[in-house]
């Protein structure tokens, strides 16, 4: 199995491609299932297998595919126990999609504050915001390096709340030495396009515990705990079989696919290092997986923060902005009382994030550090 092609790094800017690499295996089995018109979850066995596979690759014994992230994260809440009027703790530096579902739960965010060296969750800061209505804290493993976990399931246990991992961009990470997926009780991943492994869209809900595991298959099928029989409010969540064939080939890639974000990581490293920037360094607990490397400006170049990004652009350096503000600041938040978090504040207004993607190859990626140190230079000078 080749993944990266002969030539495949290119010298220029001109074709930077952060497209998800394919090859013959996921398209023989996307094309079996078609030729046996066996296309969906409840015709044929593939969802099943991928389940056991993505388990056995975590180190856990159940997995339950869902359709996505998002209903990962909100399948994991409500097998948590999360309902209506509960709080849940969040980082407020994070996707949407982490903080969506207790929306859909009915649940209040309540937002605690990062460690600016992890980019996690802050203990302390979670620590400070439980309340007797609290029932669940929901870490997310930003940017593919895991939160701090064992402080988090001290305060769990100490203060019975349930816990509950966003491993959506962590896929392969692992938390003194243990993958996660096989750390909180409940983790939720994602296999949308630009994670890890993709199987274009797509999610999985990982955990030890066979009664939680049951209650998430019974969410994503309609709440039926037999034919007929309807146990709870349920959701049609399934994973198509396409998704699931797509989702075992790239399994069985996703380690070479992790080292050549850590190779393009490092690419990054060596080209940025000699600015004054933070850079992303990984935490002593844990092998970090490089969904993106989004580094800090200089707190002096905040406010120039879009016209750094757009100078980038400019060069062809394919730069985003991972996250441009604290989810509180948005309106579908602001029925809510939120306590300020100042180091999400900080981290939101100068980071800047480079793809990792492992199509852009690590040529690709020194010339994409060369040229964003240059722009950088010149603001900073
Ligand atoms: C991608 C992502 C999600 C949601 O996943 P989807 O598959 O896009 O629904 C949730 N949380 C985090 C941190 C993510 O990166």
């Amino acid at each position: 199995m080749t993944l990266f092609a002969e030539g495949q790094d290119k010298q220029a800017l001109e074709n930077v491609d952060i497209r998800p690499l394919f090859g013959d295996e996921e398209e023989a089995a996307v094309l079996e299932l078609l030729r046996a018109g066996t296309i969906s979850q409840l015709s044929t066995e593939t969802v099943a297998r991928f389940e056991q596979e993505f388990a056995d690759y975590i180190g856990v014994s159940h997995a339950v595919a869902v359709h996505s992230g998002t209903a990962a994260v909100h399948t994991a809440l409500i097998a948590a126990g999360v309902t209506a009027g509960q709080e849940v703790i969040v980082p407020a530096f994070t996707f949407i999609g982490t903080v969506g579902p207790v929306l859909h739960q009915h649940a209040v965010p309540v937002f605690a504050d990062i460690d600016p060296a992890s980019f996690c969750l802050d203990p302390d800061s979670v620590e400070q915001r439980i309340t007797p209505n609290t029932k669940a804290i929901l870490a997310v493993d930003l940017f593919g390096q895991a939160a701090d976990w064992e402080p988090l399931q001290h305060l769990a246990a100490k203060h019975g709340l349930a816990l509950v991992d966003d491993a959506c961009q962590s896929h392969g990470a692992t938390y003194q030495g243990k993958k996660l997926g096989s750390i909180a009780p409940l983790t939720a991943f994602s296999f949308q396009e630009s994670k890890n492994m993709t199987t274009g869209e797509g999610g999985m809900v990982t955990t030890y515990d066979p009664d939680l595991a049951a209650i998430c298959r019974q969410v994503r099928q309609q709440g039926e705990q037999t034919w007929g029989h309807i146990a709870r409010v349920g959701y049609n969540y399934r994973m198509t079989a396409l998704q699931a064939a797509i989702g075992r080939a790239q399994l069985q890639k996703l380690e070479q696919f992790n080292a050549r974000r850590a190779a393009i990581a490092a690419a990054y490293r060596e080209g940025l290092g000699s600015l004054p920037l933070v850079l992303p360094a990984p935490m002593s607990y844990g092998q970090h997986v490089y969904h993106v490397y989004s580094f800090l400006l200089p707190a002096a170049l905040a406010p120039r923060r879009q016209e750094v990004a757009e100078a980038l652009r400019e060069q062809g350096v394919p730069i985003g902005i991972a996250y441009p503000k604290p989810l509180y600041h948005s309106p579908v938040f602001q029925h809510l009382d939120v306590e300020p978090c100042p180091k999400s504040e900080d981290i939101a207004s100068r980071v800047l994030t480079l793809p990792t993607a492992p199509s852009l190859g690590v040529e690709t990626a020194k010339a994409i550090a060369a040229v964003t140190a240059q722009v950088i230079t010149g603001f900073v000078a």
